[in-house]
């Protein structure tokens, strides 16, 4: 299975701070061992779509409603990524769970929604410091898998994001043992529900040092990447893995 080096960069750079990045990223880009994609905040779309056209590099939103036009203020079109020529749309992140209250059906209506587009949806799960400790990963990863693609179509792709909360922006990645555990779990939890073709890629605290140890492990079929994929060194570092 190809290898997917993903990058979130959340609220940061701004369209001129992108355009920066990727004047930079495009030479060493080149060398990266797998399919190369960026989440730039909404207002950087645009940006990105331009900076990156005629490129193999692909590109996709943070977050997008499960309609394409409406009386939805403040939200982001996933149709209109398409036009602007995306391909990806994150969904579930961490961040939208807690601080915006994401629920799994809704999240769930959103990849279903991303799918019908013909965009890929990155799906991220992902257990608390709390549910770890209580021994719950497996069952918080299922219950996220299970209602997140309940509406989803199993013919069309899907990427998957492990993510434990505890890991992301801490500087406390999760151990090779852990991460080989828990993809491994995901993995047959997706064999059951029919999606065994998905990559999982895990996220949390990814950085250059840590990136060889982790891709190494079972069913870790490459990153999502947060501050680490701000600087275009580091993050081709990790792309080159
Ligand atoms: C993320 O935001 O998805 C993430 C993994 O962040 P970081 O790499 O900074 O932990």
């Amino acid at each position: 299975m190809k290898k997917i080096f993903a990058a979130n960069w959340k609220l940061f750079k701004s369209p001129k701070e992108t355009r920066e990045f990727f004047t930079q990223f495009k030479e060493l880009s080149s060398k990266a061992t797998g399919e190369v994609v960026f989440f730039p905040s909404a207002i950087s779309l645009e940006a990105t779509s331009t900076s990156l056209q005629g490129t193999n590099i692909k590109w996709g939103v943070q977050n997008a409603y499960f309609q394409a036009q409406g009386a939805f203020t403040g939200e982001n079109s996933a149709q209109v990524v398409k036009e602007l020529g995306g391909t990806y749309v994150l969904i579930g992140h961490s961040e939208r769970r807690k601080i915006f209250g994401e629920s799994d059906a809704l999240i769930a209506d959103k990849v279903a929604f991303t799918q019908s587009l013909g965009l890929i949806p990155m799906l991220c799960i992902g257990e608390t410091l709390e549910e770890r400790e209580a021994k719950h990963t497996f069952r918080v990863c299922e219950t996220q898998l299970l209602q997140g693609l309940s509406k989803a179509d199993k013919s069309k792709p899907v990427v998957i994001a492990y993510e434990p909360v505890w890991a992301i922006g801490t500087g406390k990645v999760a151990t090779p043992e852990q991460v080989a555990e828990t993809h491994t779990d995901v993995f047959s939890i997706l064999q059951k529900l029919g999606f065994e073709q998905s990559p999982i890629l895990y996220g949390g605290s990814v950085k250059p040092d840590n990136a060889a140890g982790l891709i190494k492990q079972p069913h870790v079929n490459g990153f999502l990447v947060g501050g680490a994929s701000l600087e275009a060194k580091s993050f081709i570092d990790i792309a080159t893995v």
